[in-house]
């Protein structure tokens, strides 16, 4: 390659759209290994790069970069481990456009380094040749507890581990990976690759308690009383909006929540090897036009919906979804109707959804968010078949667990707060990811994670003094 003119950013390979459509088979295929090193020779080494301000786990990234263009792709993955400790996950979906790309100064002159797409090709690397190992300090006789097995939680436990803690996770279900194992579906993040980053972790000497809803099955204070140090709460916001209209409570109305969890971590595609049979409609709409609402209605076409429609109350360009998924899921026959407000559900004798009645919208002001807010317009009714519906408008946070320990102090939304260095007003206890509030991001979790971590060792190195 050397001499050689590059300048165009690489597109990676797709699963044809007839394959996607009936399979939860990873669309996105990444790059080769030729195509990542053109990739990364485009990148300018800039001596202030301003792609590292977009990243919240502060990867190193023309770093890592060049050690890509010139092969060196153990070198590569050591240097993102350095701050991120689940690049394989965070290469797939991190909102890359919003963050580190968007800082990228390459922007200006055309199309930024595809740094996610640079990230995974090592980190898979990394994975199938077993390099992704942690360097873990000796034991320093320190005990952690980590509540939820999120990126926040895992964040913390591969941070503490290698500094000599001893770490134990708990996690309410089945399967350690919060959000990645149970919202996003196989064809944006496959399991086993989740399933490869968590091993990494236990193999440096995490051990994960699943099945263990702490609060519940063990209070905070059992917890401490166990001989933890300290204890660092990560249990994402899993409670669902629900929509305030008429016909909510129909038949075949979902939240996301239990569609996704029902498809995607309860395998109900695979029915009847799973025994969780989901009745898809032919006719679905999806209400909201996040990540959510779009995987939900990829995982709607893919179940073998013949219509899926999502409804959005905004333009299409306001959609806070992540860009490239939205064209995806255009390819796939999903719809997008924008500018519209659900007004109600309507059913038929047996209680079933048959239809959602809307309101068309007009966008006026822009709100604190940035956006500009719809109104809908009186008398512009309007009707979509739907035997199915999805609501995915946002989550809350869930107060199971919060409720149980009254001096953690809570804001009006019932969300943690936390000082700057992750501490909640509960001596000895931390908190991050979604819990928080903020921008509920994959990378945002890690970020608050490592910032819990690295202040939880600061307080406890002190205290061994
Ligand atoms: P979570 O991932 O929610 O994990 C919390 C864990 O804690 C869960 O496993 C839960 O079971 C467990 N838990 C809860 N209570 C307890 C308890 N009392 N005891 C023990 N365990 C408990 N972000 C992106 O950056 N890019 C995307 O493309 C993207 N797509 C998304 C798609 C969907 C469908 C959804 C729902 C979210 C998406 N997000 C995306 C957001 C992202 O997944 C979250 O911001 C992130 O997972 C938050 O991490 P967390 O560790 O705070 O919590
Ligand atoms: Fe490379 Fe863009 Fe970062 Fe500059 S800003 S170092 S071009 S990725």
């Amino acid at each position: 390659m050397d001499g050689e003119k590059v300048s165009a950013r690489q597109a990676p390979k797709l699963l044809p759209v007839e394959e996607r459509v009936r399979t939860f088979r990873e669309v996105n295929l990444g790059y080769k290994e030729e195509q990542a090193k053109r990739e990364a020779s485009r990148c300018l080494q800039c001596p202030k790069a301003y792609c590292m301000t977009g990243c919240p786990a502060n990867v190193n990234i023309p770093q890592f970069v060049n050690e890509i263009r010139k092969g060196d792709y153990k070198r590569a993955i050591e240097i993102i481990c350095e701050t991120n400790s689940l690049p394989a996950i965070t290469g797939r979906i991190c909102q890359v456009e919003m963050q580190c790309e968007k800082a990228c100064i390459l922007n200006k002159k055309g199309a930024p380094i595809s740094i996610g797409l640079l990230e995974r090709f090592v980190a898979d690397v990394a994975l199938k040749k077993g390099w992704k190992k942690l360097t873990c300090k000796p034991s320093n006789g320190r005990k952690v507890a980590v509540v939820g097995s999120g990126p926040a939680g895992l964040t913390v436990a591969g941070d503490l581990i290698k500094l000599g803690y001893e770490v134990k996770v708990f996690e309410a279900f089945h399967k350690p990976g919060g959000v990645l194992v149970y919202g996003i579906p196989a064809f944006r993040l496959p399991k086993d690759v989740i399933e490869k980053e968590i091993k990494t972790l236990e193999e440096a000497g995490v051990k994960i308690f699943k099945n263990v809803f702490v609060g519940k099955t063990i209070t905070l204070s059992e917890l401490f009383e166990e001989g933890y140090d300290a204890i660092f709460i990560g249990i994402g916001a899993g409670a669902p909006i629900i929509l305030n209209i008429s016909g909510v409570n129909l038949n075949g109305v979902y939240t996301a929540n239990e569609f996704l969890v029902r498809t995607v971590l309860m395998n109900a595609y695979l029915f009847p090897k799973y025994d969780t049979p989901i009745d898809v409609g032919r006719k679905v709409v999806i209400i909201g036009g996040g990540n959510t609402a779009v995987d939900s209605a990829r995982v709607a076409v893919r179940l073998g919906a013949e219509e899926v429609t999502i409804v959005y109350r905004r333009s299409e360009e306001d959609m806070p979804a992540r860009r490239e998924e939205i064209l995806r899921a255009k390819e796939e026959g999903v719809k997008v109707l924008p500018l519209a407000s659900p007004v109600k559900f309507m059913g038929d004798v047996d209680k079933h959804v048959t239809k959602l009645e809307t309101l068309k919208n007009q966008l006026t002001t822009i709100d604190s968010t940035g956006r500009p807010t719809p109104i809908p317009i009186k008398g512009s009714n309007f009707f979509i078949d739907a035997d199915m519906a999805v609501l995915a408008i946002g989550q809350k946070a869930n107060k199971v667990f919060t409720q149980t320990v009254p001096e953690i102090k809570l804001d009006i939304d019932g969300y943690i707060v936390v000082d700057y260095g992750a501490k909640t007003s509960l001596d000895r206890v931390w908190a991050g990811g979604d819990i928080i509030g903020g921008t509920a991001t994959v990378i945002q979790a890690i970020g608050d994670g490592k910032r819990a971590a690295s202040n939880m060792n600061k307080t406890l190195s002190k205290s061994m003094q």
